[in-house]
């Protein structure tokens, strides 16, 4: 049994495509041919060229030494955080554009939260000469100026969108509304392990890129290739995904996956998803999903806008499901300590979604010859008014 994707777009009960008639055809094109692209040489080179000098693949698997020595283990970080744009994110857009064109598409779509995704989307159609519509809800466009100006500047079109709470979910809802309206010449980048089959598989394979050099940067520095545990943040689910892509079926490795805890999950200020939803659909997909008893999704909290998701992608469901993955809530000031004693200790300020994945390591019992990877997801630029506020309220 594997808890790689099954060929129905399944992992286990989660998964699927739950879309509207009209997007019927859209998806089945995509799953006809996503693998074939993936899989063919050309798109590899591509993709492979990009990565390596575009984004500025391999991102190092840095030994931390004072990290380990505190945490009695011999941790090991990975650097995403210094990929081109601060992110993870970078790998699955360069992946999703050159699918996109190889699909005979001209107009790209995206949704975005806090901006992040909409400006790795903004930038690979800036790359590409591709025309970016990116849908953003009003309140997080009032937020999330500075990336609202990027977008503008790498020339994306911002749509804010005015309905529901005006966040992350109304956007997706619009987002998909133009898809419908325009199926033929449009391409809908996701920007995570979410959405309908085959989103969750094809943006896992696009960023498995990220266990496949933890591989042989361990075999490297340690002598053998797999770790006893990772441990990634989890919003949707991408760079846990490509944290753990090629190790998902080896049982040897342990995965530890951090969720948004908010102020608490009795708090009714979360995002614990798996602590706390129930099964239903959303953006698609069957999964866990937070909601109230008649099935509304309820608007999520964390401090951290990236993992301010009301689901969890279907993988990740299964595994916690399946006890294939410990996943822990990690609260808002257990993470904001977890960014200040990594940035003290190591030099590095790690994004605000990253520092849950950090925030791991106080809750954790390692033995001393341990070897653990903790996927650093983004850099903490970003966050530098979230983390100075934190203690000055
Ligand atoms: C978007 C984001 C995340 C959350 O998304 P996943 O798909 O769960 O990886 C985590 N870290 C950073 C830095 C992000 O920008």
């Amino acid at each position: 049994m594997s808890y790689l994707v099954d060929e129905n777009g399944y992992y286990g009960d989660f998964g699927g495509a739950y879309v509207p008639e009209i997007l019927h055809k859209c998806v089945e094109d995509l799953q006809g041919c996503y693998l074939k692209i993936i899989e063919s040489e050309d798109f590899q080179k591509e993709f492979r060229a990009l990565l390596k000098d575009y984004a500025g693949r391999p991102s190092p698997l840095y030994p931390a030494a004072r990290l380990s020595e505190k945490y009695g283990a011999r941790i090991f970080l990975k650097r995403e955080d210094l990929n081109h744009t601060g992110a993870h994110k970078i790998n699955n857009t360069l992946g999703q554009i050159l699918i996109a064109r190889r699909m005979g598409k001209t107009r790209i779509i995206a949704e975005t939260g806090a901006g992040q995704h909409g400006v790795a989307t903004a930038t690979v159609c800036a790359l590409m000469d591709m025309k970016c519509v990116v849908y953003m809800g009003a309140e997080d466009v009032r937020r999330q100026h500075m990336n609202v100006e990027k977008m503008k500047m790498l020339g994306a079109e911002v749509v804010p969108v005015e309905s529901g709470n005006k966040t992350l979910k109304d956007a997706t809802n619009e987002a998909i509304r133009d898809w419908c309206r325009h199926p033929e010449d449009t391409y809908y980048i996701i920007g995570s392990t979410v959405g309908p089959h085959p989103y969750p598989d094809m943006v896992a394979r696009l960023q498995s890129v990220i266990s496949e050099e933890i591989k042989w940067q361990l075999e490297e520095k340690v002598g053998r290739d797999y770790p006893d545990y990772i441990i990634a943040c989890v919003g949707g689910g991408s760079n846990a995904a490509g944290s753990i892509y090629h190790y998902i079926d080896d049982r040897r490795v342990k995965v530890v996956l951090a969720e948004a805890g908010g102020l608490g999950i009795e708090s009714g200020k979360t995002a614990a998803t798996i602590a706390l939803g129930r099964t239903g659909i959303i953006h698609g997909a069957k999964t866990y999903v937070i909601q109230n008893e008649d099935g509304q999704i309820e608007e999520p909290y964390s401090i951290s806008a990236g993992l301010d998701y009301p689901g969890i992608g279907p993988m990740h469901a299964n595994l916690a499901k399946a006890k294939r993955a410990k996943v822990i809530p990690v609260n808002d000031d257990e993470a904001v300590a977890a960014g200040y004693e990594l940035t003290r200790m190591e030099g590095i300020i790690p994004a605000m979604e990253s520092a849950h994945a950090l925030g791991v390591l106080p809750k954790m019992h390692f033995k001393p010859e341990d070897i653990v990877v903790v996927t650093v997801s983004g850099r903490g630029d970003k966050d530098m008014e979230t983390y100075l506020g934190y203690y000055n309220r």
